[in-house]
């Protein structure tokens, strides 16, 4: 009598069902395997989306929307790659003053209200609104 076995296992998209071949890997290597693809892995709810249906969540106001992570940042959302249930959406800009490290989050429109200096290309370079007054009054 001869046997045999195939073991393999896949990495489904909770969302779309397309399944990943991990061949005979651990449940944890699965995971980091399916990453490695771009595939988004929720270990605290053994969910997994493929690398066109990420979750993300806004941290700030719990707006959720699902996507590829390329099309999501297009539409304006700031995704944390590593923890995409921390992202922030299009109302909810993450700041950071280039000169003084203060840092504030919250809607576009409010934060230019209050003085912030938002720089569209790169939020880490934005300026406070003390250190944007401080640059005025030296010019
Ligand atoms: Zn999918
Ligand atoms: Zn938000
Ligand atoms: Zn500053």
């Amino acid at each position: 009598m001869s046997y045999r076995e195939i073991h393999e296992l896949f990495v489904v998209c909770d969302e779309c069902h397309t399944s990943l071949s991990v061949d005979d890997a651990t449940y944890e290597d699965a995971d980091n395997e399916a990453a490695d693809h771009g595939w988004q892995c929720d270990e605290l709810q053994g969910r997994h989306y493929c690398s066109l249906h990420w979750h993300v969540e806004c941290h700030d106001c719990d707006i959720t929307d699902v996507g590829s992570p390329d099309e999501l940042e297009a539409a304006g959302w700031h995704i944390d790659r590593d923890y995409p249930w921390d992202s922030l959406c299009p109302n909810h800009l993450h700041l950071t003053c280039r000169e003084c490290r203060k840092w504030d989050v919250g809607p576009r429109h409010r934060l230019e209200y209050e003085g912030w200096q938002v720089n569209s290309a790169d939020f880490e370079k934005s300026l406070c609104p003390e250190c944007a007054k401080t640059k005025k009054d030296t010019k």
